[in-house]
């Protein structure tokens, strides 16, 4: 196929290892531009037709929600533009976390992928062509369409809403707990297991507020906790909604639980489970602390999404005016 008979597919990079290189050959850092990274892989303009726009030069700890938003205005724009998919690259601290927010507010039907690299483009073995060449062809699949936001890695296929970085290291960085992958890419071609429920989309607020954006904190418990941590919080007003990282099934101890109580009484309070795989908990234990206890005082249980992605539905939730809905929310989109 010649140019104009491929796909459009937009590259928007945000930085990250994908885009990281050093002048001494020692520690990394962003330096790379997606033109940069698009021209360095071979065969990648015999998948699509390509655009690229280097839309932040950052590592993935330094996006917030604003940047992350603003890439999704870029996409949308992208496929008013006649693109028939996107692909975001960044770093893969935060991915699982930029690749839900966009998810959330994802209408469109163009597949819109995000992806990285957890070797830079310099090391011995780096995955980041092999990611990319995975996303562009996941992008411009037609049979990832309606779809939602996908992350490619390692030529696996993720639900945005169930990815997470399970590795600090590894290539294999990439899981989707419980769930699994929807699917590979195989041979060049993409290949999906059963379709899966999508709740319905976020609208973003038009015009978006650029100042005074909602502030959830994410706070974590640990033995002995006292619930300190959590009520200056409620005390000082720097929050306007939290998620607390309980233990196993979304519990904290006794002292927690008053602090959880009193956080409830002013703003949403969400508890998810910190272990990474699993749902919080609904009526299994009754004690002090336990997720019987933390719902009678008010809190919502974040169901099967961890905190990370628990915060940003609240996040949005709270963006969007959706703040009085915050239990039907998380029931809704806190389930596969
Ligand atoms: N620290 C890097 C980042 O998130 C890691 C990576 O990209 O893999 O930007």
């Amino acid at each position: 196929m010649s140019a104009p008979d491929l796909p459009r597919i937009a590259v928007g990079a945000l930085g990250g290892t994908i885009a990281m290189t050093s002048a001494d050959g020692r520690a990394v850092s962003p330096s790379l531009s997606a033109a940069d990274l698009t021209a360095a892989v071979p065969g990648l303009a015999t998948l699509a037709d390509l655009s690229a726009e280097t839309l932040a030069m950052l590592p993935s700890g330094s996006l917030d929600e604003s940047i992350v938003l603003s890439a999704l205005a870029w996409a949308r724009a992208a496929v008013a533009g006649g693109a028939a998919g996107v692909v975001l690259t960044q770093g893969t601290d935060t991915l699982e976390e930029s690749a839900y927010l966009l998810d959330l507010f994802w209408d469109l039907p163009e597949p819109l992928v995000v992806t990285g690299a957890m070797r830079s483009p310099q090391a011995p073995g780096a995955d980041g062509p092999a990611n990319l060449v995975a996303a562009v062809t996941c992008a411009a699949a037609p049979d990832s369409r309606g779809r939602g936001v996908l992350v490619a890695f390692d030529d696996q296929i993720h639900l945005a809403r169930w990815v997470a970085k399970t590795d600090s290291i590894s290539t294999g960085a990439f899981r989707s707990p419980v769930f699994g992958p929807v699917g590979r890419v195989v041979e060049g071609a993409t290949v999906y297991g059963a379709t899966v429920r999508h709740p319905a989309r976020l609208a973003l607020p038009d015009p978006m507020p650029v100042a005074g954006l909602p502030r959830v904190a994410l706070v974590g418990t640990h033995l002995g906790d006292g619930g300190a941590l959590l009520d200056v919080l409620t005390e000082t007003g720097r929050a306007d909604g939290v998620v607390v990282a309980g233990f196993g099934a979304g519990h904290v101890s006794a002292a927690m639980a008053e602090a959880v109580g009193r956080a409830a009484a002013v703003m949403p309070v969400v508890f998810a489970s910190r272990t990474g795989s699993g749902p919080t908990g609904r009526a299994m234990y009754g004690y002090p602390g336990s997720e019987v206890d933390l719902l009678a005082r008010g809190a919502v249980g974040a169901g099967w999404l961890p905190p990370v992605k628990a915060r940003l539905l609240l996040w949005s939730l709270l963006l969007t005016g959706l703040g009085g809905g915050v239990a039907e929310a998380f029931a809704d989109r806190g389930r596969p």
